[in-house]
């Protein structure tokens, strides 16, 4: 995809969203840090579910590590991986206590640190939290950048580092949210909804979805020969 491409990409995903947002439910950096970590190959929803009853409860890293692996997991029993969920959380909250003073840090290197926390749950937080133009490659992100050629790669990092050096400074902030609601909702998995895709006419992708309302090269040929017979009989008439 070419620069000016790419440009208008994003444009056009501005437009229809201006301020995206992360559909994770949070009011502050660690309400955000606990439910990406919670998030891990599971939805959105089903982590806002079990946050929606745990932070009314607990939403520090002191009052969480007082409920304890065992207290903790009734809240979160609803998610996969619940049980290693639940100690990296008591561990990383015991963590943010002893040795950030309770607040999440703002630094990839002291994220990373974290137990459960990634790349892709710093990238997350810096981002999400603190307004950094960092790229969260998730499975969204690496399938839309590799089908549309926005920034292509064999693996997250290298997909990210791409994205990071090819979409316009302008955009880069907020490109993470767009480029997931466009994977989550319209460039999906299994067949993405081209027809109603807003940058459809940009997307390299060779085999996007065709619109039933158009018609293909096929059902032209097939039609041509019934048009030509009717032309001739106006004629002949
Ligand atoms: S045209 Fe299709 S493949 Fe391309 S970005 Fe849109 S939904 Fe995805």
């Amino acid at each position: 995809m070419n620069p000016a491409k790419r440009h208008a990409f994003f444009t056009r995903l501005q437009a229809a969203n201006p301020s995206p947002r992360t559909e994770l439910l949070y009011t502050s950096p660690f309400e955000l840090l606990a439910a990406v970590l919670l998030s891990a190959q599971a939805t959105d929803v089903s982590v806002n579910a079990a946050t929606r009853k745990l932070f009314p409860v607990a939403n520090t890293p002191a009052a969480i590590h007082a409920l304890g692996v065992e207290g903790l997991i009734p809240y979160i029993q609803t998610i996969g991986l619940f049980r290693s969920k639940a100690r990296h959380l008591i561990e990383t909250c015991r963590l943010l206590v002893e040795q950030h003073g309770g607040e999440v840090p703002r630094s990839r290197e002291a994220l990373e640190a974290l137990p459960g926390v990634g790349r892709k749950t710093a990238n997350v937080v810096l981002n999400t939290a603190f307004g950094e133009a960092t790229m969260a490659v998730d499975t969204h992100i690496f399938r839309v950048a590799n089908r549309t050629g926005l920034g292509k790669g064999k693996t997250p990092l290298e997909v990210e580092l791409r994205l990071l050096r090819l979409i316009p400074p302008e955009f880069l902030r907020d490109a993470h949210h767009w480029l997931i609601l466009h994977g989550r909702y319209i460039c999906k998995a299994r067949k993405p909804d081209c027809p109603a895709c807003p940058v459809r006419d940009l997307c390299d992708y060779r085999s996007k979805t065709p619109d039933p309302l158009e018609p293909t090269a096929a059902t032209v040929a097939s039609a041509a020969p019934a048009a030509a017979a009717a032309a001739a009989n106006d004629t002949e008439a």
